[in-house]
């Protein structure tokens, strides 16, 4: 028979899958010998069971009257009787913690029969009774049976009206409270149609498949969803003897951290509420005490909270929160867990505690999340201005940073005023993937509806771009071009600051600066004194001497290269050389190339492009010296470099029509001809890469020159260029083998002109494409290395365009049909096995053959797990995620040792 029931003297923190985090951690407490009071947790699998056939699992029922029994007769009190009644909570607490779930509901177990007993338990305090009751009541009809929580709020207010203006609900008096209760039963019954249950095993009944039901709610199913939590779990539930703060001055109820979860600092934080119950903390029907009041209030419980802070901390080892109540004078703990915190808290106290010997160097490395880390480098509102200014609106913070800029109402406009050089905000009601070009371009964006998984929010995390999200309180009014916001009306143009970290919405322009880090790292005395900043060179420092992945960068210009090496970039993983194509000079050098009729035609363009790209390479090997620099060969399609061929159609009709004058339109009309000659239906799969090599021999030898020729320049000042050419888009061994042969003899050549050697060169492809992987075997044998485009082998992999994907990747990622955007997180089962093909067969056809990524997934931490599992050698991303990449190198490696060795 499956055990659905457990005694808290029977669990332990580690059985989180069956007891949930709440039920765990209780059970873990209370082997602590820490005063828990005694209760009983009913399993997740009970759970899923009774989802799966909607009635209790066989032997449940059963389970949950012995634990109820064995509850009485510790309590020495009995659920419903009307001398001395036990009372319980019942507290649903899944796995992870899930605030989107149906939470707890008090004093269960009341009915006017055990009312009565539980006055006469509390030396005829009826007040108390009958506060408690109608808590009950509200708590009972709003969380199991989903009546409006506003009919019992209002309710509530009217009643502090009528004992006097302002009333406190501690003011009402037990008549007062009696009289409210007759009318929270009321709306219950008005609301559910039926009478309030007075059975307390019914009730109890109803509590747990409310809980168990609540699993499958929306707001749980969307919490899940955005928090990538599976729906598999199901949630426990927890049933626990009731304890009372709501019983006088004496009592009271709070939460506490054992530090600080905003900035980290070791300091007790937290809340207290006197003569209080805990929802009271939550719905903040009153102001709440800091922690630290309690001391002076009641200063033994808070001697004994402190000490029981200390000792979960310690045996945690880590940052605990714990809500606790204080019923007359004595401390109870109701609930505990690692407590959440923000993004620099979570470095600052891995670092403390690590200081501290509470955990090890690794342990700290694991505490602090990689997906996080971009987050600290961004800008700040500055912090006297912050604190000076009064935001018009908040909204959600969906993407962290602070930008100012003026306002816009499309895309395109943004995207207009952007060219000009304005910087702008975007705001809209919400984004569609129509709106990218304009959120892009902007500095910032806020949105009046949608979450923080609405689409503005997703694309601007993506795209490193602040943004507020769902500011409802912003009234858009598209006719006037306008928004108002709390009476403020601010008009397109106006300058606006938004803040991505709290989701302010400020008028005007406030002076924005540079957060702790980034001044850190820019060598700033001051803030290198910071303990983030300590933090982060301390743990930064394990994540490389741990990792064993590679860290480079995707950059294309000296600047770029010199950010990435500053940020610890080892190399450049990827240098895409089609940037350097563009430019009037240089795209009128393409044209001229691509409208050549013969080989010396075609020749004169190369030698105006030869010292241009030589230029672009010298100074990229300059700032990388001593570091290896993959060049990646042409990959666009030609017809990228000619004007639009719709565009260009109608002027030369319009043109034609207006009989202008002749030679322009001639040409017009020659470079239209060119543009249909090199459409293609499917660029993407058309003319590019390797293929374009092939068709234009001079175009990669042109390439291969100036690279070298580049080289070998640098290496006469003295620095050490190291060489990786990188042929696009391949898809066969002859492919590959044709261009080295061909491109070879032309680094000879180059290199006995310039009379230098060079010790660092290499051919290498990139595989991008399924037949490139699955016949890495055979490529390997002419390359020097692999470097994985997973944004073009995704591509082709799952047949979706990586420049329409947006369309409809929320939607599949909503019906889980994919786990993630294929193209953030690398899709192990597909995309990730044809990367394991090509480096396992690879690396047998060639022992020496190394490997890297430079596909967006070179730089998002769950990809980075996985090139370390398959054993690359590197991963390339761009600059400004070098860090990231660099942690969760680490990490991975911590990780995978740690599942190793268990
Ligand atoms: C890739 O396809 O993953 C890649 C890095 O190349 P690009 O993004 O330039 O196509
Ligand atoms: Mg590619």
């Amino acid at each position: 028979m499956t055990k659905y029931v457990y005694d808290f003297s029977e669990g332990n923190k580690d059985m989180k899958d069956l007891l949930g985090g709440k039920g765990a951690n209780l059970a873990e407490m209370t082997n602590m010998g820490l005063a828990v009071p005694p209760g009983f947790t009913i399993t997740t699998e009970a759970c899923l069971g009774y989802l799966d056939s909607d009635a209790f699992p066989k032997g449940l029922a059963n389970e949950v009257e012995e634990h109820l029994a064995r509850l009485e007769q510790a309590m020495g009190k009995k659920l419903g009787d009307a001398d001395d009644p036990l009372l319980v909570s019942v507290r649903s607490g899944a796995k992870f913690s899930m605030p989107g779930m149906m939470d707890t509901v008090l004093n269960l177990g009341l009915n006017e029969d055990s009312l009565r007993g539980l006055a006469k338990q509390s030396d005829g305090d009826l007040r108390f009774a009958n506060d408690a009751y109608r808590r009950f009541v509200q708590m009972f009809g709003k969380i199991v049976m989903g009546v409006p929580g506003d009919a019992f709020e209002h309710a509530l207010d009217e009643a502090k009206e009528r004992k006097f203006a302002g009333a406190q609900d501690t003011d009402l008096d037990a008549e007062d409270l009696k009289q409210l209760t007759a009318e929270f039963l009321s709306i219950y019954h008005e609301h559910t149609g039926s009478d309030f249950p007075t059975d307390p095993r019914e009730q109890l009944t109803l509590a747990i498949e409310a809980v168990f039901k609540s699993w499958n709610g929306k707001r749980a199913r969307d919490y899940r969803r955005q928090n990538k939590i599976s729906d598999d779990l199901g949630t426990a539930v927890n049933i626990v003897a009731m304890v009372f703060g709501n019983r006088g001055t004496d009592s009271g109820t709070g939460v506490a951290f054992t530090r600080d979860p905003a900035t980290g600092e070791k300091v007790p934080y937290g809340d207290y509420l006197p003569n209080a119950q805990g929802e009271d903390v939550v719905a903040g029907i009153r102001n709440t005490l800091p922690l630290v009041a309690l001391e002076q209030l009641d200063p033994t419980s808070y001697a004994g909270l402190r000490e029981t802070m200390d000792t979960l901390e310690r045996h945690y080892h880590d940052m605990c929160d714990i809500e606790f109540t204080i019923e007359k004078g004595r401390l109870w703990i109701l609930q505990t867990r690692v407590g959440k915190r923000t993004a620099s808290a979570e470095w600052v106290m891995a670092y403390d505690m690590l200081e501290e010997g509470l955990i090890d160097e690794d342990t700290a490395l694991l505490r602090v999340d990689a997906n996080r880390l971009e987050e600290l480098f961004k800008r700040v509102v500055s912090s006297d201005a912050g604190a000076r200014a009064k935001p018009i609106a908040h909204g959600l913070n969906a993407s962290p940073g602070a930008a100012s800029g003026k306002v816009v109402f499309s895309a395109d406009e943004a995207e207009e005023w952007a060219k000009r050089g304005e910087r702008v905000i975007l705001v809209r009601r919400e984004t569609t993937p129509d709106d990218y070009h304009g959120m892009i371009a902007s500095q910032g964006i806020l949105t009046s509806a949608g979450g923080t998984n609405s689409h503005a929010a997703v694309v601007a995390r993506g795209e490193g771009i602040p943004a507020v999200c769902g500011a409802d309180e912003v009234k858009i009014d598209l006719d006037a071009r306008s928004f108002s916001a709390n009476g403020t009306r601010v008009a397109e143009g106006d300058v606006i600051t938004i803040d991505g970290f709290d989701g302010a919405v400020y008028v005007g322009e406030l002076p924005l600066e540079e957060s702790v880090l980034e001044k850190a790292r820019g060598g700033d005395a001051e803030a290198r004194e910071a303990k983030i900043w300590k933090a982060f060179a301390r743990l930064m420092g394990h994540a490389d001497v741990r990792r064993r992945l590679r860290v480079r960068a995707n950059a294309d210009t000296p600047d770029q290269s010199q950010n990435a090496r500053d940020r610890g970039a080892e190399g450049i993983g990827l240098c895409r050389t089609e940037h350097m194509f563009l430019g009037q000079e240089r795209v009128a050098a393409v044209q001229q190339m691509i409208f050549a009729e013969t080989p010396e035609e075609e020749q004169v363009a190369y030698d105006i492009l030869l010292p241009l790209q030589r230029n672009d390479f010298v100074g990229i090997f300059r700032a990388m010296s001593g570091l290896p620099v993959t060049v990646r060969l042409l990959d666009p399609p030609l017809h990228e470099f000619l004007p639009n061929q719709v565009e260009l159609a109608v002027e030369v009709a319009v043109a034609e029509s207006k009989g202008e004058s002749a030679p322009d339109l001639e040409e017009k009309k020659r470079i239209l001809r060119k543009v249909n000659e090199l459409h293609e239906t499917n660029p993407m799969l058309g003319l590019r890469g390797v293929r374009l090599g092939i068709v234009k021999p001079g175009l990669y030898a042109m390439q291969v020159r100036a690279i070298v020729e580049a080289a070998c320049a640098v290496k006469k000042e003295g620095f050490d260029p190291k060489v990786e050419i990188m042929i696009p888009l391949v898809a066969t061994k002859p492919e590959l083998q044709q261009m080295r042969e061909e491109l070879e003899p032309v680094v000879k050549e180059a290199l006995e002109k310039e009379g230098v050697t060079l010790e660092h060169l290499e051919w290498g492809t990139m595989i991008e494409l399924p037949r490139a992987a699955v016949t890495a075997g055979e490529i390997a044998e002419v390359a020097d290395f692999f470097s994985f485009g997973t944004n073009d082998l995704t591509q082709t992999a799952f047949g979706f365009s990586r420049d329409d994907i947006g369309k409809f990747v929320g939607m599949y990622e909503e019906r889980k049909l994919v786990p993630a955007n294929p193209f953030v997180t690398i899709d192990r089962p597909g995309v990730g096995r044809l990367v394991r093909i090509a480096c396992e067969e690879g690396r047998a056809a060639n022992a020496n053959l190394h490997l890297g990524i430079c596909g967006e997934h070179g730089g998002d931490p769950a990809s980075v797990v996985f090139c370390h599992e398959v054993g690359l050698d590197y991963v390339s991303c761009s600059p400004f995620r070098v860090e990231t990449a660099r942690l969760a190198a680490g990490q991975a490696a911590v990780g995978t040792a740690e599942v190793a060795s268990k």
